[in-house]
């Protein structure tokens, strides 16, 4: 049986996921890395992206915005600004969120506004793609696609 770690998730609100995976794939602000048992010690701040768990031949998807995440050869601990699995997430807040932050864009803002507004289009987006990980399809896309069949 492979080795596992241990791994806690939590937000400023909650503790999102406490347990072992066999991997985790996280979005560290040089790049997504991969982290399996026995990994040297580090830390690393977090971006807006993807973590995914591997547990076995199950995955966990998890939305994150921001953070830190400190490892150890045993333990990887994830202290999100936000967080959420793809149950959490309301399909339609995002895709709103989305549509505000590019209609902004779209409308020519002062420079020094574009990076915030940037991220707002980044967290809406990634949002909407850990949605449709699990939730049923048709329902998310159905939001997109008016009509669809899916
Ligand atoms: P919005 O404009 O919809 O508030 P946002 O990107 O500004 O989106 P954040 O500031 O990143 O929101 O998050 C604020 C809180 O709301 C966090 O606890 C986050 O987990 C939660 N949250 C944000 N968007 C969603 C969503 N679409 N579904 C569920 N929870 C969300």
């Amino acid at each position: 049986m492979a080795r596992a770690m241990q791994v806690d998730i939590v937000t400023p609100d909650r503790s999102l996921f406490s347990g072992q995976a066999d991997m985790v794939s996280l979005p560290g602000t040089l790049g997504q890395m991969g982290i399996l048992p026995g990994h040297a010690p580090l830390l690393s701040t977090l971006d807006i992206g993807e973590i995914i768990l591997h547990m076995g031949n199950d995955s966990r998807f998890i939305a994150v915005s921001g953070g830190v995440v400190e490892v150890r050869p045993d333990k990887v601990t994830i202290l999100a600004d936000t967080a959420e699995t793809p149950e959490d997430i309301d399909a339609a807040r995002a895709q709103d969120a989305l549509a505000r932050a590019e209609q902004l864009l779209a409308s020519n803002p002062p420079p020094h506004e574009r990076p915030v507004i940037e991220a707002a289009v980044r967290r809406s987006s990634l949002r909407l793609k850990v949605a449709r990980r699990h939730v049923g399809r048709r329902q998310v896309e159905g939001l997109n696609f008016e009509g669809g069949n899916g």
